[in-house]
């Protein structure tokens, strides 16, 4: 595996050679990889000839006192974990490299990344979609994988590539869980055991709320009832909306811990 750390060597390392074009799979992490990165990485494996993993704390997509500094990076132990995985290329880019002096050009989604995430979090997806842009114009991917947990930023991406035409399937991969159901997410290192037990109120509340769904009841108030009896978490907002399909999403902060999950609302059951 090649660790990549400029925009350069990365258009050097993917530069066209003599013979078939390899198809690319790109798959953007900000790091401290866990089986839900893992996931990710293995459908790109399975698809594609080369794999190219980002590793980019992206903070453009942090707001003011959101928690940049803070954000856990073991950049020794993901290469490891990449490497072990079957990457091809690591891109590990610097702030500098991604928004050189003079950077000023933006790319603001629309309606889709004004609520939810979007109203708590200003700023939060012009961040994402920018960074997104721009990784897929160098790596040129056929296909880049996201993962289902983070459903608005899916929605925001897919809405990115149909509006600017970009040459990219997106990818959506499950939601990896812990066996207790508490969607993995690199900020769980940050909860203390009794955090991670109230956290757990948040993918029992969803799957409540889907129970509701499809038995024909509301599906945010069943959720909204059990985060609500849970006084180790406050409530940011349970709402449904339509992220790439319907969908009952949740975020919390369990101390200072912000959390996000989100259930599909299909029928079935
Ligand atoms: P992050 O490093 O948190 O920006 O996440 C990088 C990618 O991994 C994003 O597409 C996330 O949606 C995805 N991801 C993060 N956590 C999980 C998880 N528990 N299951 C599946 N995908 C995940």
């Amino acid at each position: 595996m090649k660790v990549i750390r400029s925009v350069a060597d990365l258009r050097a390392a993917l530069a066209p050679t003599p013979g078939p074009t390899p198809s690319i799979g790109l798959v953007p992490t900000m790091g401290a990889l866990h089986a839900g990165h893992l996931s990710l990485i293995v459908a790109a494996r399975d698809a594609c000839d080369l794999v190219v993993v980002s590793l980019f704390v992206n903070p453009a997509q942090f707001g003011r006192g959101e928690d940049l500094e803070q954000y856990p990076q073991d950049e020794v132990r993901d290469i490891a974990t990449a490497e072990a995985a079957g990457v091809d290329l690591l891109f590990a880019p610097n702030a500098e490299q991604m928004y050189p002096d003079g950077f000023d050009t933006w790319v603001d989604p629309g309606k889709v990344g004004t609520y939810l995430e979007g109203s708590a979090r200003p700023g939060h997806f012009r961040g994402v979609a920018t960074i997104c842009t721009k990784l897929f114009l160098l790596a040129k991917p056929q296909r880049a994988y996201f993962g289902r947990k983070d459903a608005q930023q899916v929605a925001v991406v897919k809405q990115l590539v149909r509006d600017l035409e970009l040459p990219v399937e997106i990818v959506v991969c499950p939601t990896v869980r812990d066996a207790d159901g508490l969607a993995l997410s690199s900020r769980n290192v940050f909860l203390s055991p009794d955090e991670r037990l109230a956290a757990l109120a948040l993918p029992r509340a969803l799957q409540a709320g889907l129970a509701a769904h499809r038995s024909g009841s509301d599906a945010v108030r069943a959720a909204r009832a059990m985060l609500d009896a849970e006084p180790g978490l406050r409530v940011d907002y349970v709402a449904e909306a339509d992220l790439d399909g319907p969908t009952l999403a949740a975020a919390v902060m369990v101390g200072s811990t912000r959390l996000i999950d989100n259930v599909v609302l299909d029928a079935e059951g």
